[in-house]
């Protein structure tokens, strides 16, 4: 089954406010087993609606719209999927009953405008609303189906999950989608695509591949009549996927960095101290994050100064012999703060911003110890601070994980 998505509303074309019903609805649909193959935008006019939905409905198996089914002038959707299907649009009267029964209870006076709210088309089914006014329109037709939900998120959810759910997984019982994302750090995009590549052909699984500051991310995507069916056909291509990549996979679906080495950190029974100066405290904030922390993140200073560095214990020396930005300094930074504070693992983290010493990337030198093993290693980041400090912590991250991985 096709589907399309059309969000309603001239809000969303100025800007004023995201478009987050679509991605809600993106989500809902692989469990279905149904394809979205389009999202559209459109604003409130009706001509432009019906040509938009006119286009879904030549193309689309399922069309589900959200936004313009309000009871001011501004909302049209009713009227343009009436235009769009040539049927003549007109007051129900058992809908009117119920909307007249809503604002009676609330005790409210129902204005004129909210018969509009109360009209249908031949072909559509009034869809039952709790958290508001506006029913939503199931249309059958031609072997097409157009579902027209509220714009508002909880009031489109609610309906979502108790009146359309329910009728889409009776139409579409036959497949469906389950997906996972394997993250990588380390390996290019296309580097990532080459080594992929014969795999992307295969219609099932199918295989995505996605840049993220975290690393590269590759989806694969089954779809089989059983969820037990399809996570075989992941597990399948999973092994040949980490067979191929190898050590540069740290983790899958909603796994963070930071959170795989506190993960790792608490199997070994292991404890993290971290000295940090480029980043300004953002990787002790990201691991400081995880939940449970405390029990294995001892914390750290953020040391920018030289004068910082020494007053946390760094050695003059080694700051005047290889400078404050260097793999020497970096790892004495690891080295000192794993020893100050008592942690089994120190990391140090120094380097220089983009825009100083006329530089356009930034150059961050990473290290981390465990006292025997140390890893010492100077990074180029393109692109803004901000990037380029997540960038970084992403890079301590993974090759803490490395390091706690090679202890197994
Ligand atoms: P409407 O049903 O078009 O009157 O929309 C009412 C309100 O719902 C809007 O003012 C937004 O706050 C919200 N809304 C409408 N469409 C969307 C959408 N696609 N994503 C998120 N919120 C929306
Ligand atoms: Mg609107």
């Amino acid at each position: 089954m096709k589907a399309e998505i059309v969000s309603i509303g001239t809000e969303l074309l100025l800007g004023e406010i995201t478009d987050t019903n679509s991605s809600f609805i993106a989500g809902q649909l692989p469990g279905l087993g149904i394809d979205l193959y389009w999202i559209s935008m459109v604003g409130d006019n009706v001509a432009r609606i019906a040509e938009v939905l006119g286009r879904a409905w030549q193309r689309s198996d399922i069309i589900l719209t959200t936004g313009g089914l309000g009871p001011t002038d501004g909302d049209v959707t009713r009227q343009s999927i009436a235009a769009m299907l040539c049927e003549e649009i007109k007051v129900d009267s058992l809908l009117e009953v119920e909307i007249r029964e809503y604002f009676a209870r609330r005790g409210i006076p129902m204005s004129l405008n909210n018969l509009r709210q109360a009209t249908l088309i031949p072909s559509a089914k009034a869809v039952h609303n709790v958290r508001g006014t506006a029913p939503g329109w199931w249309v059958e037709k031609d072997g097409h189906l157009l579902v027209a939900m509220p714009g508002p998120p909880g009031e489109m959810q609610n309906m979502w999950h108790t009146e359309i759910l329910p009728r889409l997984r009776q139409l579409c019982p036959e497949n469906i989608i389950v997906s996972r994302i394997l993250k990588t750090f380390g390996v290019s995009e296309s580097k990532l695509g080459e080594t992929v590549t014969e795999w992307f052909r295969a219609s099932n699984p199918t295989m995505g591949i996605y840049a993220k500051p975290d690393g590269v991310h590759l989806r694969l995507a089954a779809k089989a009549p059983t969820r037990q069916q399809a996570e075989e056909i992941i597990a399948r291509e999973e092994t040949r996927v980490r067979a191929a990549l190898g050590d540069c996979i740290w983790g899958t679906d909603n796994d963070t960095l930071e959170a795989v080495a506190g993960r790792k950190l608490t199997e070994k029974g292991l404890t993290l101290a971290v000295m940090e100066s480029v980043t300004g405290g953002l990787l002790a904030s990201a691991l400081a994050d995880v939940p449970g922390a405390s029990k294995y993140f001892k914390g750290g200073p953020v040391a920018l100064s030289d004068e910082a560095k020494l007053a946390y214990g760094v050695s003059s020396r080694i700051i005047s012999d290889c400078g404050s930005a260097s793999t020497g300094t970096a790892l004495a930074m690891a080295e000192t703060v794993r020893k100050n504070l008592e942690a089994d693992i120190g990391i140090g983290v120094t380097g220089t911003l983009p825009g100083e010493a006329g530089r356009t990337f930034g150059v961050v030198y990473i290290a981390v110890t465990d006292g025997r093993n140390p890893v010492s290693a100077e990074w180029s980041f393109p692109g803004d601070k901000a990037r380029m400090k997540r960038l970084a912590i992403s890079r301590a991250l993974f090759e803490l994980i490395k390091m706690l991985g090679a202890c197994d």
